[in-house]
């Protein structure tokens, strides 16, 4: 089916022409029409099924056909998008300011880790779609830099990651600032009881909307697992990485500080890589993206929640350097690649640690991951760290020199690094690193 039949105006068929889509995703196919009749809708759809559209779209249309004098509306916008991260805020921003381009209409996204007068000076001006976050949000409406009685649409994104997040208080709070009467649109990638619940307290007769999973069943992904000690995960990716000539790929850690550890040491292994956690200040995480998009970066380490909402057309490869705790968030990790349609791989390294984990993600799936041997291959010898003086550097080379007869345990030539065992970190600093494991 074309898009022109979803009853979408000229304009924004235009600039979907513009983005090169072809025909709508099911996701759009469905909510299109039922959000343009003016009804509740509960979508079960993961980030990648091209759903930001499928709300944006009928959003935009319905607005463009009333539009309204800014004079004595300023900062009261007609619809509000809630997201869970700030990423996927500024990704639903740019995609709506993308559908939108043909329309008079005004969008503006806010979010917390960035300066909130421009954010107010924006809503000051006028939006009819706002965008945010909901922690930020509530910090405008304090501050009554946002009027929210006026909102007509509601849209609840990633509603399910947002209850994972903790944030139920604050959308109660939102939902009671909001006018009773108006259109609501909750999209969750699960259905937790937590997700009922709220769908339950928002939604009147909502159309439901459940488009495939787009994971292991959906076959745009070929998975496969690789059993690898702790120890030797990160030479065995350098050499994945330098072998299959990635170029871009997504690398999930547990840790934020071992998201830092891996970008370090792929850095030193001469492959450009960034981490991205919630550590990191707006900013950095901001240009890792972008440099990651623009092919600057090669490798992006990420944390589960950082990685939330990323949208990387084309992502190539993920790989999970380590398996995440909750079996589900395996589904949302290997859900970075192979979106709309493209094909990806998703690689994860299995320590013996991990084998359980990798069974519950197994049952989970209802789906057998191919189990691949691990080939022969030759750890590529790192760079000295940039950042070490002379004396250290000297230190720290004789540490990495391969052992005696330049030959580990496994017969390869071996070396320790920062992060291995016997690092030669005094008692303090090793209690620094496992309470720094610890923290997400
Ligand atoms: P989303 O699920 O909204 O995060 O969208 C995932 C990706 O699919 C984004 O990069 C969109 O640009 C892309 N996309 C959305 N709709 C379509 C479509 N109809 N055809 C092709 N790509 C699309």
């Amino acid at each position: 089916m074309p898009f022109a039949n979803l009853g979408l105006q000229a304009e924004l068929l235009r600039a979907i022409a513009a983005q090169g889509y072809t025909r709508p995703t099911p996701i759009q196919a469905q909510a299109v029409p039922v959000v343009l009749q003016g009804r509740d809708v509960l979508a079960g759809a993961q980030t990648g099924t091209g759903k930001t559209a499928a709300f944006a779209l009928p959003i935009l249309q319905l607005f463009s056909g009333r539009p309204r004098q800014w004079a004595g509306n300023a900062g009261a916008p007609r619809a509000l998008v809630l997201t869970p991260t700030r990423e996927l805020a500024a990704q639903v921003g740019e995609s709506i300011d993308t559908y939108g381009a043909h329309l008079e209409l005004r969008s503006t996204v806010v979010f917390g880790g960035v300066s909130i007068n421009p954010q107010k000076n924006a809503l000051h001006r006028g939006v009819d779609i706002l965008v945010a976050t909901p922690g930020r949000l509530l910090d405008h409406a304090r501050q009554r830099s946002v009027d929210l009685s006026t909102i007509e649409i509601l849209v609840l994104d990633e509603a399910d990651r947002m209850l994972d997040m903790g944030f139920i208080h604050d959308i109660r709070k939102v939902l009671a600032l909001l006018p009773g009467r108006r259109q609501n649109l909750l999209f969750s990638a699960t259905y937790t009881q937590d997700v009922k619940r709220l769908a339950n307290s928002l939604l009147h007769q909502p159309a439901l909307i459940e488009v495939a999973r787009r994971s292991a069943a959906a076959g745009s992904v070929a998975q496969c697992v690789y059993r690898v000690d702790k120890d030797a995960k990160r030479d065995f990716l350098i050499h994945l990485i330098d072998e299959g000539q990635w170029h871009q790929v997504l690398v999930f850690t547990r840790t934020k500080h071992g998201a830092n550890r891996l970008a370090e040491q792929l850095l030193r292994a001469s492959i450009n890589a960034a981490a991205i956690h919630g550590n990191k200040s707006q900013g950095a995480r901001t240009k890792a993206l972008a440099d990651f998009k623009g092919g600057s970066v090669r490798v992006l380490v990420a944390t589960d929640i950082a990685a939330r909402g990323l949208d990387i057309d084309c992502l190539p490869h993920v790989v999970n350097y380590e398996l995440p705790d909750v079996p589900e968030h395996y589904v949302h990790r290997i859900g970075r690649t192979g979106r709309a349609g493209k094909e990806g791989t998703a690689v994860s390294l299995v320590s013996g640690e991990e084998v359980k984990l990798f069974e519950d993600i197994r049952r989970l799936l209802k789906k057998d991951i191919p189990v691949l041997p691990v080939p022969d291959f030759k750890p590529k010898v790192l760079q000295p760290r940039p950042e070490h003086k002379p004396m250290a550097q000297g230190k720290s080379e004789a540490r990495r020199k391969p052992r005696a007869g330049g030959a580990g345990r496994d017969g390869r030539p071996s070396y320790r690094s920062e992060g291995q065992t016997g690092t030669g970190a005094s008692p303090g600093q090793k209690r620094k690193r496992r309470s720094h494991n610890r923290s997400r």
